[in-house]
C-alpha cells in the first residue's frame, strides 16, 4: 500500500537540542499497512524523519512537495526549481518561459556565449508567435524573411515555385538566433551556468547534476535538452534511437565577399535525391549555405553534398562553388520523427525535449521550431508540477500533451514523395501541397 499526507505549519524536532524546522518535503512511500506515515523534515541541510499519522492517497510512488513557496524557502540559494541542461533553442525556450513565470531556473550549457559555429538555418514562420510571447526582440533574429522558395529535382532539370497560404519563414544565422534566446532567458531571470553535465543523480525529492570540475547543481526538477548526440538521457533510462528514418545531415556555410549575396533571401529545396533525401540551398544578405539530409548510410552524405554544391553553383542557385569545403564537412545524425517511437519522454523528476527527445519533423528534418514547441509544452507541464501537490503525476502529462499537439506535425507524409515528384514539377496544386507538407507539417 502506498500513501501520502499533506502537512502545513511547523514541527519541533530536537536532533542536538531544541530546533524549530519548517516542513520541507512529504514523501509518498510504500508502507506496511500501519497507521503511521513517514514525514521527512528539512532543517537546513539536515534531514530528520519521524512517523506521524496521516491521510493516505493510494497509488502514488513519487515525492510530493506540499507547498512550493515553503519548499523554495527551505532550499539554499544554489538550488533551483528546474535545472535545464542544454541551452539550444529547446532548452532556452523552456528556460525563458519558466523564468518568466517566476521559477528559479539554472540554464546549463558546456558552450560559452557567443557560440563559435556560424551556420544558417531556416526558421518556420510559426515560431514567430512563440518568439513574440517570449519577448525576444524580433529585429535581433528575424532580419531575413524568405522572399523566394523554389523546388528543384535532383539534377536541376526541373523546377517549380510553390504558392504559400502562410509565409514560409526566415533564414537565420544560428549563432545570433541561439544566443538571442539564451540572453533573453537570462534577462528573464534564469541563471546561466557554463559547464558540462557529466552525471545526474535522481534523489527522492530532488535532482543533483554533476558538472565537470567538481561543481554541482541541485534542483527539484530536471529538463534535458542536450541535443542529438548526448548520452545523458540514457543514464536515467530515457533512450532514444536514431528515428524511423535514420537521417544523416551535413551542411557547408560561407560568407562570400561583398556583393556576391544580394537581393532577397532565397531557399531552394532539392527533392528526390538518392535514398529519399533532399537538399537545401540558402542564399541571403549575409551568407549562403548548402546542406543535404539523407536516409540510410552515413558515408553517402559527403559525396552527395559535394555533388549538390557543384550543381547548385552550375545552375546559379548559389553564387559560389562550395564543393571544396563540402569535402570536409561534418556529418551529423538527425533524429527525424524519433519522438514518435519513444515510449516516454518522462523520467523521475525529468522531461526530455528538443533533439534529445527526437522532436524533429520527418518531412523537412526541421528541428528549430519543433524543439522550441516541445520546450513550450515542457514549461507548461513543469509550471503545473512545481505548483501542484503530486509533481510526478503532472510530469506524466507531458507525453499526452506533446502527442496531441505535435505528433501530426512530426510524422512523415503518408504518401511516398518519390512517386509524386513528377506531379510536383508539372502541376501547380501539387507543388503547393508539397510546400504545405515541407514547411507546415501538413499531410499531402
Ligand atoms: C546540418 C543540419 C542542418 C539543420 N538545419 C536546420 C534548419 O535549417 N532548420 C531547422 O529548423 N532545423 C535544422 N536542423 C535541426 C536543428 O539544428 C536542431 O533540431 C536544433 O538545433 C535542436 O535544438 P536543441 O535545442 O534540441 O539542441 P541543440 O541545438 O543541439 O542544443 C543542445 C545544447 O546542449 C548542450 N549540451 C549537450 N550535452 C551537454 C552536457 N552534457 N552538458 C552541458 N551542455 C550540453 C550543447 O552544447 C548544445 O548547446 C539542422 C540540423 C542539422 C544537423
Amino acid at each position: 500500500m502506498s500513501g501520502a499526507i499533506a502537512v502545513e505549519g511547523q514541527v519541533d524536532v530536537a536532533p542536538t537540542g531544541p530546533v524549530v524546522a519548517k516542513v520541507g518535503r512529504v514523501f509518498n512511500l510504500r508502507l506496511p499497512s500501519s497507521p503511521g506515515l513517514l514525514l521527512v523534515v528539512s532543517c537546513g541541510d539536515v534531514l530528520i524523519s519521524c512517523s506521524v499519522p496521516g491521510r493516505r492517497r493510494p497509488g502514488i510512488d513519487y515525492p510530493a512537495p506540499t507547498r512550493p513557496a515553503d519548499v523554495a524557502s527551505a532550499m539554499n540559494d544554489d538550488r533551483y526549481d528546474v535545472a535545464i541542461v542544454g541551452a539550444g533553442p529547446a532548452g532556452a525556450t523552456a528556460g525563458m518561459l519558466l523564468a518568466q513565470r517566476g521559477h528559479r531556473v539554472a540554464l546549463v550549457d558546456r558552450s560559452a556565449l557567443p557560440r563559435e559555429a556560424v551556420s544558417a538555418g531556416w526558421l518556420n514562420s510559426a515560431a514567430v508567435g512563440l518568439l513574440e510571447a517570449l519577448h525576444v526582440p524580433a529585429g535581433d533574429v528575424l532580419a531575413h524573411a524568405l522572399g523566394a522558395v523554389t523546388f528543384h529535382n535532383a539534377d536541376f532539370s526541373k523546377s517549380a515555385t510553390p504558392r504559400f497560404r502562410n509565409p514560409p519563414g526566415y533564414l537565420i544565422e544560428r549563432r545570433t538566433f541561439d544566443d538571442a534566446l539564451v540572453n533573453n532567458a537570462v534577462r528573464s531571470g534564469a541563471k546561466w551556468i557554463v559547464g558540462e553535465a557529466v552525471d545526474v543523480r535522481l534523489k527522492e525529492a530532488s535532482v543533483r547534476l554533476e558538472l565537470g570540475g567538481e561543481r554541482a547543481v541541485e534542483s527539484r526538477l530536471l529538463l534535458l535538452a542536450t541535443g542529438r548526440e548526448s548520452t545523458l538521457p540514457a543514464r536515467i533510462g530515457l533512450v532514444r534511437d536514431s528515428g524511423r528514418l535514420g537521417m544523416w545531415s551535413a551542411q557547408v556555410d560561407a560568407r562570400p565577399p561583398n556583393g556576391a549575396c544580394t537581393g532577397e533571401s532565397r531557399l531552394s529545396v532539392i527533392l528526390g535525391m538518392e535514398r529519399g533525401g533532399f537538399g537545401l540551398c540558402c542564399a541571403w544578405g549575409r551568407g549562403l549555405s548548402v546542406g543535404v539530409h539523407l536516409r540510410g548510410q552515413q558515408d553517402q552524405v559527403i559525396p552527395a553534398l559535394v555533388e549538390l554544391c557543384r550543381l547548385a553553383y552550375r545552375h546559379e542557385v548559389v553564387p559560389i562553388d562550395l564543393s571544396g569545403r563540402a569535402a570536409s564537412a561534418t556529418v551529423l545524425s538527425s533524429p527525424a520523427a524519433a519522438a514518435l517511437d519513444m515510449e516516454t519522454h518522462v523520467g523521475k523528476h525529468t522531461l526530455l525535449i528538443g533533439d534529445a527527445g527526437g522532436f524533429v519533423s520527418a518531412a523537412a528534418n526541421e528541428g528549430l521550431y519543433p524543439g522550441m514547441w516541445s520546450g513550450r509544452i515542457a514549461a507548461e507541464v513543469l509550471d503545473r508540477a512545481l505548483g501542484g501537490v503530486y509533481s510526478q503525476d503532472e510530469l506524466m502529462t507531458f507525453d499526452s500533451q506533446w502527442r496531441v499537439e505535435m505528433a501530426d506535425y512530426l510524422r512523415p507524409p503518408h504518401t511516398d514523395i518519390h512517386f509524386l515528384l513528377p506531379l510536383v514539377f508539372s502541376k501547380q496544386p501539387m507543388a503547393d501541397r508539397m510546400a504545405g507538407a515541407f514547411f507546415s507539417g501538413e499531410n499531402i
